[in-house]
C-alpha cells in the first residue's frame, strides 16, 4: 500500500482516503464520493476496511461486530473506489501477539469527554490505527462522517498536532427515511429495537425544538428532558447526552443556536451514537 501510494505521489496524483471497519452502508460511499470530488480528475481514491481491535474494550463487540468483504467489494467497485485496503492484523500491530507492539498515539484533551469516558480505550485506538493508515496511504486528502463527530474532531486534532500533511473533510451524516443514523451496528436492531432506536433522532429533534422556542435554556433541564424520552422507551436507555461547542467540545451549562448535541443510547445490548447541530 505505502510503496503504491508513493509512486501515486510521485507522478502528482492525488489520494484521497475512506477509512472504514466494513459493512458498508450509504454514508460510506457518501464518504466516498466526496473523496473523488476532493482528490480531483486526476486523483485515485482508497477506502480502507480494517476492523482494529485497539479501538474495542474488552467487553465491546469486537468479535461479532458484522464483516462481508465480498459484498463490500461489490459496493466498492459499483462506487469507483480504486483501491481497497484491507490490512491484517500482523501487519498493522506487528510483534502484538509476543506483546512486541509498544507505540500509540493518544491525544489528551478532546477525546476525555463522551465517547472517551464512555469508552476509556477507545479513542487511543481510534488515533493509533489512523496515524498508522495515514503513514501507509499518504492521503492528500482524507474523509470522515459528522456521525462520528468528537472524533472527527480529535484526528483533526491529531493531524495538526502531529504534522500530518493531508486534508480533513467532514461528510453530513446520512440517515434511514426516520431519521435513524446510518451505522454497520444497525444491522443488531432486531424486530421493534428498530423502531425505538428512533428514539435518538427524536431527542436531537426535541432539543432543536426547544432551542428555536426560547433562545437560551439550560443544560441540565435540557438533559432531563432527554433523559425522560428515552425512558419511553421500553428497552432504550441513555447512556449520556451532552451539549458542546462544536469545535473546542467544551460543555455548555447554556443552550443555544449553534451549540451542538450527542447522545449515546443502548438500544437493547447495540449501543448507538448520533450528533447533530441545534
Ligand atoms: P465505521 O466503518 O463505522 O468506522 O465508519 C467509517 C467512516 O464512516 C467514519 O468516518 C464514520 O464517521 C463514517 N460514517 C459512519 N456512518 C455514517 C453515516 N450514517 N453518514 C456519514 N458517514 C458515516
Amino acid at each position: 500500500m505505502q510503496r503504491l501510494a508513493q509512486q501515486w505521489q510521485r507522478i502528482g496524483r492525488r489520494i484521497g482516503f475512506v477509512p472504514t471497519m466494513g459493512y458498508l452502508h450509504a454514508g460510506h460511499l457518501s464518504l466516498v464520493k466526496r473523496a473523488r470530488s476532493a482528490a480531483g480528475k486526476n486523483g485515485v481514491v482508497v477506502l480502507s476496511i480494517y476492523v482494529n481491535p485497539t479501538q474495542f474494550g474488552p467487553k465491546e463487540d469486537f468479535s461479532k461486530y458484522p464483516r462481508d468483504l465480498r459484498r463490500d467489494l461489490k459496493l466498492c467497485r459499483k462506487a469507483g473506489v480504486d483501491v481497497v485496503f484491507t490490512p491484517r492484523d500482523t501487519e498493522m500491530y506487528p510483534g502484538k501477539a509476543k506483546g512486541r507492539y509498544s507505540t500509540y498515539a493518544v491525544e489528551e484533551r478532546l477525546s476525555q469527554t463522551m465517547e472517551g469516558a464512555a469508552r476509556p480505550t477507545h479513542f487511543r485506538g481510534v488515533t493509533t490505527v489512523v496515524a498508522k493508515l495515514f503513514n501507509l496511504v499518504l492521503p492528500d486528502v482524507a474523509v470522515f462522517g459528522a456521525k462520528d463527530w468528537q472524533q472527527a474532531a480529535i484526528i483533526k486534532r491529531m493531524s495538526a498536532d502531529l504534522n500530518f500533511p493531508v486534508k480533513i473533510i467532514v461528510a453530513p451524516t446520512l440517515r434511514e427515511r426516520d431519521g435513524l443514523a446510518m451505522s454497520s451496528r444497525n444491522k443488531y436492531l432486531i424486530g421493534d429495537l428498530r423502531r425505538q432506536a428512533t428514539v435518538l433522532w427524536a431527542c436531537i429533534q426535541l432539543a432543536r425544538v426547544t432551542v428555536k422556542r426560547s433562545k437560551t435554556y439550560p443544560a441540565a433541564k435540557l438533559k432531563a428532558a432527554v433523559s425522560r424520552l428515552v425512558e419511553c422507551e421500553p428497552d432504550a436507555r441513555l447512556d449520556y447526552v451532552e451539549f458542546f461547542e462544536p469545535d473546542t467540545l467544551s460543555p455548555v451549562a447554556q443552550v443555544r443556536r449553534g451549540t451542538h448535541m450527542a447522545l449515546a443510547v443502548f438500544a437493547g445490548k447495540t449501543r448507538l451514537i448520533d450528533n447533530g447541530p441545534l
